[in-house]
């Protein structure tokens, strides 16, 4: 049973059960959507009612920041854990290398899928990466982009164009892609690239992360300073219950 968290979904899943739900789609025809839901998304979602439709229609939707960890104790259905979505793009990229079932990255600056991609075969020798391509298209390209990754045929897409709009414009081609498995990975690329740096451990673990990226990108303040809004919703949705 999925949680509702301010209204929209989150799948009750743990690090494993993600992994294993994502390989057990891999070798099928259909395309499949994988979201890794976090407290901004949720935010957005519940101002938006076509992301909201989206994350209900996705195949699965990860828990993936600590945020959603709080809400969901403070909802009473406590998670075990979250998932980074670097860290489960990380676990797929591993099982492609051992199952030999090609990659495609699309997403960020230019160039940076490309240097993704490089450290990515640093780490899996044997990751088969058919295709690369930039984030920064029109629209109008969408057709030509769609058609550059269905003829290379990949297992998994990862699209790294930020939250919501990898969303949307994976909703919005899923079915034209063909790829089994389509996930979202937000700025992970310019992570793996070594742009940006992630967090050390003792602040992951704790659920630090985002204090550490904001210390990278400043910028980022406008977003982080709506986690005490996040859990001011939250606290509302379990008095409403009671
Ligand atoms: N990006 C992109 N196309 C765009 C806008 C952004 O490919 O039109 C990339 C951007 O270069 C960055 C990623 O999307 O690599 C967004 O990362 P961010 O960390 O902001 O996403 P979030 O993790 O918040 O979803």
């Amino acid at each position: 049973m999925p949680l509702k968290i301010l209204g929209s979904r989150i799948d009750a899943v743990s690090f494993q059960d993600a992994l294993d739900r994502i390989r057990a789609l891999l070798p099928l025809n259909r395309p499949h959507h994988i979201i890794t839901g976090n407290t901004l998304m949720l935010l957005e979602a519940e101002k938006d009612p076509v992301l909201r439709e989206i994350l209900e229609n996705a195949e699965l939707v990860t828990p993936e920041s600590s945020g959603i960890r709080w809400a969901s104790r403070v909802l009473g259905e406590p998670l075990e854990e979250f998932t980074p979505g670097i860290d489960l793009m990380l676990a797929v990229c591993r099982v492609c290398a051992e199952e030999n079932l090609p990659i495609y990255l699309l997403g960020a600056a230019p160039g940076r899928a490309e240097e993704a991609g490089a450290a990515l075969r640093i780490r899996f020798p044997s990751l088969n990466i058919v295709g690369m391509h930039h984030g920064y298209f029109q629209r109008a390209e969408d057709p030509s982009v769609v058609t550059l990754i269905r003829r290379a045929k990949p297992s998994v897409l990862f699209v790294g164009m930020g939250m919501p709009a990898q969303e949307k414009w994976i909703a919005k081609n899923l079915e034209a892609l063909g790829v089994p498995v389509v996930m979202g990975v937000g700025g992970s690329f310019d992570v793996l690239s070594g742009k940006l740096r992630r967090a050390p451990d003792a602040m992951r673990k704790i659920g630090a992360e985002w204090l550490y990226r904001l210390g990278q990108e400043p910028w980022r303040w406008r977003r982080i300073a709506q986690l005490p809004v996040f859990a001011r919703k939250v606290l509302i949705q379990k008095w409403r219950r009671q």
